[in-house]
């Protein structure tokens, strides 16, 4: 057993003390700088979080051994609302949070009053508690420059803040204005995704406000596609919700009460309101801009709590439309009860406006048939909506009979349509977000509200937007996939409130009773690590915007900027040199949710802020976490934190569990039975390690044997495939490879293997290598190692291992998987025999000819021809000597092998000459060991002599020998 926690102290110390992870410019040396976001620290560090910064640490490690000069900071956010929602909690005494706080992270009842303090809260699960993030990022190794931490509401940082939106207003990119922001109604905040417990990465959409009329009501009909009001053939009301009557300016409006909230937060002038008291159902109503009155029906459908909950119905190109159209025909009762004539109802069709190359006549019924929906409730009528929306808004064109709209692209039209209407004045419209529900983490379902006075990052700038196309379009994006998300984003981010009225951080330089937000404050502090230890020990009152663009722009004069700050022009000149060798970063890793508004807000405050050789060169992103299945989350108690796993299994296990179950943007699901698995996987190799470091150090053999030379090759391939892996973020891929397979490798090669000095030094060999792969996965127990095998120097600064072509090997890796499927092949057919403890296993190879025979059909299958009828023929004549069914017959039955083969082996198959005779005698112990069996035989099927009581030699095939068991 390893003593984990004592092999983790030990090298942690000594990280520590030599000062292993501290990095400053090298300049003749190449440099790697990655960042994660750094953790908001309203929680403690959990098991989720642990993969979101293991895996670069990961990346910082193989880095590192490969020769770059890496930094890898950390701090901590404590910006925005968060926080001081939290110490509010404590300071109202929420008894459910309090049980949180004490029961499961650890809070002594004594100290809960320094909690209503956010700043003391934040502190804590920064850095003092056991559970903090600090402690976690320790426990597990991390091989961060800790010199460089800081927390979003120091002076300095608040300073450096005061910089970047001081250039940004300069730029005229910070604006005043009117716009539909996220809005917490008990808050009376607008939110961002920080602030939400649900929907994070919601869009705010813009619907039209169709006017129907009927009596002097009119019902507020909204849709994202106004131009389809030309096929309209009926108004849809919830017939189990309530609806109230809202003066609006002069009009009477009849909408959802939740509607009548949502109009009253976009500036719409509403009067006095009463209960909708008669039944409209039933009733006609006036469509507008088109001479036509249909009625309204009953839906379930409708939502009443998106937009106004009054929706009109376009069944021919709507499938909730058509769908509930349809059950409507078929329940004539349910028309009854609202008095409706079930035989007018019957009539109405589908009325057909937009012409699309997909589909014919009615796009909703082709649609709906396709995916065989037949009820309203049916889920895949969202995605069938979402289709028909999607193609005809890009190429859907209106048919000729809609007189002034004919011809036009439906993209076109909608806008044509929609400021017709308003025009008329028989339209409007509002706000609602992309998905539902919104909710706050004050529990409140939040709304879209228009506000006045607030500050604006203007995200809609048309000459931001192309620098920030230019800038992703030469980034490395991990997984690539993720680039059209950037693209979407950067393509429809508008302006985006950046200040609030609450929460900690830095006050907005052009009025200090507004707060920068914290995704506003979060975008740029990566080049805020470069100087953070630097600007550590001056004076906050020194810190100016001179200073700053002097040290990221190498603007103004030093001398006088020396004369003016009293800052030493040591420092000053440390910083820009600091600046200039690690920028650009080269890599942010954040989570895949944060794409929508973080990380491209990253993009673009680097291109406005900083020139072209700044600008970030990649970024990565992350699945989510989930435990046992469900989502992680620190307000709720579901979690595990990082300490208690790393002390129950030790560093490297928690370490390696986290960047081998799936790669880093698949979601993470924390398994305890795996978790522990761990343990005794690497147990088990440290065991190995003992072994190998107790047998003696000798010479390079002169001659290496088949399983030496498999296994060196195995080597070169887990160090290509590790290496190949983590270069693209595939912690699992390079994982699977350095470890797992690596030691499916090792325990063949000890099975096959025999003791004596090849072994001993080829197991040296491999460990040297091995040791290096593994050590970014699993630094605590590859130092151990690295030190018990008298290296010099840490193994986290060990030269990272490369492929040795002399012992690439096909020859013997052909060999041993050879003798691996003809092992398997026994174990088969003991088992298909019930054979359990043979007494004879006997193997037959090919005869000579069926090789040749074998070579001609291979040649054939590698030209893409297998025509097995013609490759008999020419057989025919070759090899007349052979009784043409058995030539038949073998033909048939290798060319079947040969398209089963592997790609890999079936490339060098041609060229070798390995003698299977050769390797299944060789291997006659190993089978007879591996398989209990009293005796093993090898013969050559041509060998007259040879025992052969079932007349299976006749079978064997090359690379296929036949078998014999009793
Ligand atoms: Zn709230």
């Amino acid at each position: 057993m390893v003593e984990w926690k004592q092999i983790d102290k030990k090298w942690q110390k000594a990280w520590r003390e030599n000062e292993v992870f501290e990095s400053d410019p090298e300049e003749e040396e190449p440099k790697f700088f990655l960042t994660v976001a750094y953790p908001y620290v309203s929680g403690p560090m959990h098991v989720g979080h642990g993969r979101t910064y293991t895996v670069p640490d990961t990346i910082a490690r193989y880095k590192r051994m490969q020769g770059y000069n890496v930094l890898f900071p950390m701090a901590f956010h404590y910006t925005g609302t968060p926080l001081v929602g939290a110490s509010r909690r404590v300071e109202n005494r929420d008894k459910e949070f309090l049980d949180i706080l004490t029961g499961l992270y650890g809070v002594e009842e004594d100290k809960i009053p320094k909690f209503e303090d956010p700043e003391y809260f934040g502190d804590y699960f920064a850095k003092k508690s056991n559970l903090s993030y600090k402690k976690g990022m320790k426990m597990l190794g991390y091989s961060i420059d800790w010199r460089r931490e800081f927390r979003t509401i120091n002076d300095n940082y608040k300073k450096f803040i005061t910089w970047q939106y001081h250039k940004l207003m300069d730029m005229g990119l910070v604006s005043k204005g009117e716009h539909p922001v996220k809005w917490c109604p008990n808050d009376e905040n607008p939110v961002t995704d920080h602030d939400l417990l649900e929907g994070e990465g919601v869009n705010i959409v813009e619907y039209s406000l169709l006017k129907y009329r009927v009596n002097d009501y009119v019902l507020p009909a909204a849709t994202l596609r106004p131009e389809t009001i030309f096929g309209v053939t009926n108004l849809w009301l919830n017939p189990n919700e309530k609806y109230v009557i809202a003066e609006v300016g002069s009009e009477k409006w009849v909408v959802s009460e939740r509607g009548l909230e949502k109009l009253r937060n976009q500036n719409f002038e509403i009067g006095e309101v009463t209960d909708l008291d008669e039944q409209l159902i039933g009733k006609k109503a006036k469509a507008p801009l088109i001479d036509k009155k249909v009625p309204i029906l009953p839906a379930d459908f409708v939502d009443p709590t998106n937009a106004t909950g009054v929706v009109y119905s376009v069944p021919a190109h709507a499938p909730y439309d058509y769908i509930a159209l349809l059950e409507l025909q078929e329940n004539p009762e349910r028309l009854e009860k609202f008095d409706i004539d079930s035989e007018e109802i019957r009539k109405i069709e589908p009325i057909s406006l937009i012409n699309h190359s997909e589909y014919g006549e009615i796009p909703a019924v082709d649609v709906v048939e396709r995916e065989n929906i037949t009820n309203q409730n049916d889920p895949k009528l969202e995605e069938a909506t979402e289709e028909i929306y999607q193609k005809e808004f890009s190429s859907g064109i209106v048919q000729d009979w809609v007189d002034e709209y004919k011809g036009m692209k439906v993209s076109e039209a909608k806008e044509e349509v929609h400021r017709d209407l308003i025009l008329h004045e028989e339209g409007s419209k509002m706000f609602e977000f992309s998905e539902k529900p919104v909710i706050c983490r004050c529990g409140s379902r939040c709304l879209v509200k228009i506000v006045e006075d607030q500050w604006f990052l203007d995200y809609s700038n048309s000459g931001w937007k192309e620098k920030a196309e230019i800038c992703l379009s030469d980034m490395g994006i991990i997984p690539e996939e993720t680039r059209a998300q950037f693209e979407y984003t950067i393509d429809w981010l508008e302006e985006w409130p950046c200040t609030r009225r609450v929460g900690m951080g830095t006050p907005a330089p052009w009025d200090e009773s507004w707060v920068i937000e914290s995704l506003s404050d979060s975008t740029i502090y990566m080049i805020y690590y470069t100087i953070a230890h630097i600007l550590e020990d001056i004076d906050s009152e020194k810190l100016n915007d001179e200073v700053f663009d002097y040290i990221f722009m190498g603007l103004g004069d030093l001398d006088s900027l020396v004369d003016e700050t009293n800052i030493e022009r040591g420092k000053l000149e440390e910083m820009r040199r600091q600046v200039e060798y690690w920028y650009p970063l080269d890599y942010r890793l954040s989570a895949n949710e944060l794409i929508s508004n973080h990380l491209t807000f990253h993009i673009f405050h680097h291109v406005a802020l900083f020139n072209p050789d700044k600008w970030p060169q990649g970024i990565g992103s992350f699945g989510m976490a989930l435990l046992e299945g469900n989502k992680m989350s620190s307000s709720k108690g579901n979690i595990i934190p990082i300490n208690e796993a790393t002390e129950k299994y030790g560093a490297d296990p928690v370490r390696l569990y986290l960047t081998s179950g799936v790669e880093p943007w698949q979601d993470f699901d924390w398994q305890i039975p795996e978790a522990k698995a761990m343990v005794k996987h690497l147990n088990r190799f440290y065991e190995y390690a003992q072994e190998v470091m107790k047998v003696d150090e000798t010479k390079k053999p002169e001659k290496l044997g088949s399983p030496e030379r498999w296994l060196l090759n195995q080597l070169q391939e887990r160090i290509q495939k590790t290496t190949e892996g983590l270069e693209n973020f595939e912690t699992r891929k390079a994982s699977q490879n350095a470890f797992f397979l690596m030691m499916q490798d090792l325990r063949w090669y000890l099975n096959r293997s025999e003791e004596g000095d090849a072994r001993n030094w080829t197991l040296r060999k491999v460990f040297d290598s091995w040791i290096r792969l593994l050590a970014p996965f699993t630094p605590h127990i590859c130092e151990e190692i690295w030190n018990q095998m008298g290296k010099e120097g840490f193994v986290s600064l060990a030269k990272w291992p490369e492929i040795e072509d002399e012992f690439v090997d096909d020859t013997a890796k052909f060999a041993e998987g050879y003798l691996k499927d003809v092992k398997d092949d026994v174990s088969q057919i003991l088992q298909v025999t019930e054979v359990e403890k043979p007494n004879r296993i006997v193997l037959y190879v090919a005869e000579g000819w069926k090789r040749k025979a074998y070579q001609m059909a291979m040649k054939k299958v590698m030209r893409g021809k297998t025509e097995v009828g013609e490759l008999i023929g020419q057989g025919r004549e070759k090899f007349s000597n052979v009784p043409p069914e058995e030539l038949a017959e073998f033909f048939k039955k290798a060319v079947k092998e040969i398209r089963q083969m592997p790609e890999e082996r079936i490339s060098i198959l041609p060229e070798e000459n390995m003698d299977e005779f050769e390797i299944l005698n060789d291997a006659k112990d190993f089978l007879k060991d591996r398989f209990d069996a009293d005796k093993v035989e090898v013969w050559r099927a041509e060998n007259s002599e040879r025992y052969d009581p079932g007349h299976r030699s006749d079978r064997a095939i090359p690379y296929k020998p036949a078998i014999h068991v009793e």
